[in-house]
């Protein structure tokens, strides 16, 4: 890219936030188009204005990576505080500590196991006769035994994806590892922080550079594409087709918020695994921020569902027989000359926020060097 270029943005999240800032950087002028009224797409993050707690708008998002220049990089623009997420689950009526690690074990058993003891009796639950799983189930068997999945997974997993667990992908599970010791540390990262004010002045301050125009409240749409030399899309892949193949397949998820005084649970999130409990979880926002005090406190319940085509796809699904359509629209995506289809939608994958970041560095230098 020697010359200055016209380059168009669909979406002001953190894929099109972190290319445009490099591609500004090397000189070309970019245009953002985001239909939402905000930047940050589904890390938004916003004060509730009657409690002053930082709530994220679309989820609980928490910061974790290897990745040090991912790391550096984020660090540049906001300060982040130290955060570790621990999560608890509420199954038959008791609370236990996840992901599963000695003390879910010993509580769940009424054991008082050792590291290798608790390795033992689990290996002595699970289906050994499973050699190769292929599916979300054959996976939760084979490494923690039915009683664990029972109470675990099995409920949990058919109200996030509403399809029998044997339909969906082993490498689902891979994200809730077991462990042989007391440690509830969620994730097993190096780095892993949050935004001390939100993911919001992280990607405002991506987009604020003189070679960046940022218009709120607009769309683009695949016929625009022709007024740029490019374009960088992050929103649905199908979308862009004009859904002409069908939709792809997403989960939403519904919100319910509700307030109050004080410490209503006790931690920031609580998973209810249980298939008789309708919701998956409950947020407590002002516990992923606990250098703040705040008198009141904003919850949500989190419902999934099917995403019709009012609502904001979350979480593509995949299945074990296969993704035929992603193919046909991925097909035709690989031979569009001016568009570059990236982040979580555009390419239809569950991406975390350094993933996403990484890859689209990754983008961006690629188009630079070509
Ligand atoms: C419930 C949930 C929880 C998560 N929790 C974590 C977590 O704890 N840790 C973590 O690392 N990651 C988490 N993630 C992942 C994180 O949200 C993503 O990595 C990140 O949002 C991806 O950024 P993006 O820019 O690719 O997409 P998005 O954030 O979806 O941004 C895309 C933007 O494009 C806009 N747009 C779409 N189409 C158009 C169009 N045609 N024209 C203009 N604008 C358009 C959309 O309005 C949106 O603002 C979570 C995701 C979900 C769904």
């Amino acid at each position: 890219m020697a010359k200055t270029l016209n380059i168009g943005m669909a979406g002001a999240g953190l894929s099109c936030a972190v290319i445009a800032r490099e591609l500004a950087e090397a000189g070309h002028r970019i245009t953002v188009l985001e239909k939402r009224l905000h930047v940050a797409g589904n890390c938004h993050t916003e004060r509730d204005p009657r409690s002053g707690v930082l709530v994220h708008v679309y989820g609980p998002h928490i910061f974790h990576t290897d990745d040090e220049e991912v790391w550096n990089l984020v660090n540049r623009y906001v300060t982040f505080r130290p955060y570790v997420n621990r999560v608890k689950a509420t199954t038959g009526g008791r609370v236990f500590s996840l992901p599963i690690n000695l003390l879910t074990i010993n509580q769940f058993f009424g054991k008082t196991f050792s590291p290798s003891e608790a390795r033992a009796f689990i290996e002595s639950r699970a289906d050994r006769s499973i050699t190769e799983p292929k599916s979300f189930e054959e996976q939760a068997l084979r490494f923690i035994g039915p009683e664990l999945y029972e109470a675990f997974f099995k409920g949990y997993t058919l109200k996030q994806w509403e399809v029998d667990p044997k339909r969906l992908p082993a490498s689902i599970l891979k994200r809730l590892p077991v462990r042989f010791n007391y440690d509830d540390n969620y994730f097993f990262h190096r780095f892993q922080g949050m935004p001390e004010e939100g993911y919001t002045p992280l990607v405002q301050r991506l987009l604020d550079h003189p070679n960046i125009t940022v218009h709120l409240g607009e769309g683009l749409a695949a016929a625009d594409v022709a007024r740029f030399d490019h374009v960088y899309w992050s929103g649905p892949l199908d979308g862009y087709y004009g859904f002409d193949e069908g939709r792809l397949p997403y989960r939403t998820l519904d919100f319910e918020r509700f307030e109050g005084e004080g410490d209503i649970q006790g931690c920031a999130v609580m998973n209810y695994t249980d298939a008789s409990v309708p919701y998956t979880r409950i947020t407590e926002h002002k516990h992923f921020a606990p250098w703040e005090s705040h008198e009141r406190s904003v919850c949500y319940r989190e419902f999934s569902r099917h995403c019709g085509p009012e609502d904001i796809p979350y979480y593509p699904v995949h299945l074990t027989e296969g993704d035929a359509l992603l193919q046909r629209y991925q097909a035709r995506a690989r031979n569009e000359r001016g568009v570059t289809f990236v982040g979580r939608l555009g390419t239809y994958r569950y991406m975390d926020m350094d993933v996403t970041i990484r890859a689209a560095l990754d983008v961006a230098r690629a188009a630079l060097a070509g």
